[in-house]
């Protein structure tokens, strides 16, 4: 069961409430390259990303920031942008109102909006700005910028306490402390709750859940899930997908960010893939056919099985674009790519459709399951060929859609 929260309107997406869970991203492009920045955009949106954050850290990038939603607009990507601020968000909202108002959304990090007197001054300003244009925040703390005049009292109130918490204890109260006080202060300036959503990032997976827990049970503003700096690789996948597992099947996290760091020469896309996997396996949302295939072993010494569930699985990936306007309900479709006979005609069967490669020793023959049943044997040098258009033959005769959407 999902936690209760309230709905958060980001341009046209909504976030919390009785809203499916939020796939975002963010560029890692210079924002003051507007086309570059544009171009990355697109490209996380076409991948799945339904929202897209982008770093406005300077005059210049929030000079640029209208100029990217124009392009976007004008390429047909409707994707609501985030601007993303750090210590001088008040005055490059204030200063660029074109860049106010192209944004879906401000993203304003509580520890980085100034020191003592003129971080509440320049907070009240984000927010006096937030409610002129009529937008939602995300109030984001980050373990790595925790307002320190705030964990430095929440330390000497915990040192006064008769039983002392540890020092983990204390920096997970203090984070929540600062998401919550934030989120109070914004509603007394008079921005409405309804535009609030909250995040607590950390890089550690236990941390991660426990302040998600404690946040959810003291709020009921959606929460953006995430696991700030999860590293690279198979490390970063891993370590994001074990915390934010935990908490969504907890019903906690209304939208997700994936945090990895890109491969050199690895595309950005990888973030929207991983966050979009990990809720269509834990059965939380279906984005994209899924390809169940066997690890391979000593039965089948061959390669091909593996490269055959490789390329059906970008085959789909690729097409998903058209078919998610052609055909209805596509992306529930399951497809099985199995090494030999030990399990390929069971778990075939089990898939929408699947195929049974032959393992060492066995006939070099290759049955093709539809729903179930054997439908076809494949055999020869174009086995690859052949199962691809009988996956596209299928689609196209299962989830042809009654009605034309636009695209
Ligand atoms: S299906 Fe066959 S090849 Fe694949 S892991 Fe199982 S025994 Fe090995």
């Amino acid at each position: 069961m999902r936690r209760q929260t309230r709905a958060v309107r980001i341009g046209h997406v909504t976030v919390g409430g009785e809203s499916p869970i939020v796939v975002q991203s963010m560029t890692n492009t210079d924002t003051v390259d507007v086309v570059k920045t544009a171009v990355q955009c697109a490209e996380l949106a076409r991948a799945g990303s339904e929202l897209v954050r982008i770093t406005v850290n300077t005059p210049e990038a929030a000079a640029a920031v209208a100029k990217i939603r124009e392009h976007l607009d004008t390429m047909g990507v409707e994707v609501p942008l985030i601007g993303d601020f750090h210590y001088n968000g008040h005055r490059l909202l204030a200063d660029h109102p074109e860049c106010a108002q192209a944004l879906a959304k401000y993203r304003i990090n509580p520890g980085n909006v100034g020191h003592g007197r003129k971080r509440d001054e320049q907070f009240a300003q984000m927010i006096e700005i937030a409610c002129k244009f009529d937008k939602p925040v995300r109030i984001g703390v980050n373990w790595g910028s925790l307002d320190q005049t705030l964990l430095a009292r929440i330390m000497d109130e915990n040192a006064k306490r008769n039983e002392p918490k540890d020092a983990i204890e204390v920096m997970r109260e203090a984070m929540v402390t600062s998401a919550l006080e934030s989120s109070a202060m914004a509603e007394s300036l008079g921005l409405p709750a309804d535009r609030i959503i909250l995040s607590c990032k950390v890089s550690g997976v236990q941390d991660l859940i426990a302040i998600y827990r404690e946040l959810s049970g003291r709020s009921d503003y959606p929460l953006h899930l995430g696991l700030t700096e999860a590293g690279m690789g198979s490390k970063g996948i891993v370590a994001s997908t074990a915390a934010m597992s935990v908490l969504l099947q907890e019903g906690i996290g209304d939208t997700i960010r994936v945090s990895l760091t890109p491969e050199p020469g690895g595309k950005r896309t990888q973030e929207v893939v991983v966050a979009q996997e990990m809720l269509q396996t834990m059965g939380l949302r279906a984005f994209t056919p899924m390809v169940a295939a066997c690890p391979g072993c000593g039965r089948t010494t061959s390669t091909f099985f593996q490269e055959l569930a490789h390329s059906i699985q970008e085959h789909v990936r690729d097409n998903m674009p058209q078919w998610r306007i052609e055909y209805d309900g596509v992306e529930n479709m399951t497809l099985a790519v199995m090494g030999c006979v030990v399990n390929g005609p069971g778990e075939s069967k089990h898939a929408n459709i699947g195929i049974s490669l032959p393992g060492t020793g066995e006939a070099p023959v290759a049955p093709v399951f539809e729903d179930g049943a054997k439908t076809v044997t494949l055999r020869g040098n174009k086995i690859a060929e052949e199962f691809t258009a009988i996956v596209d033959r299928y689609v196209a005769r299962k989830y042809q859609r009654k009605f034309a959407v636009k695209a």
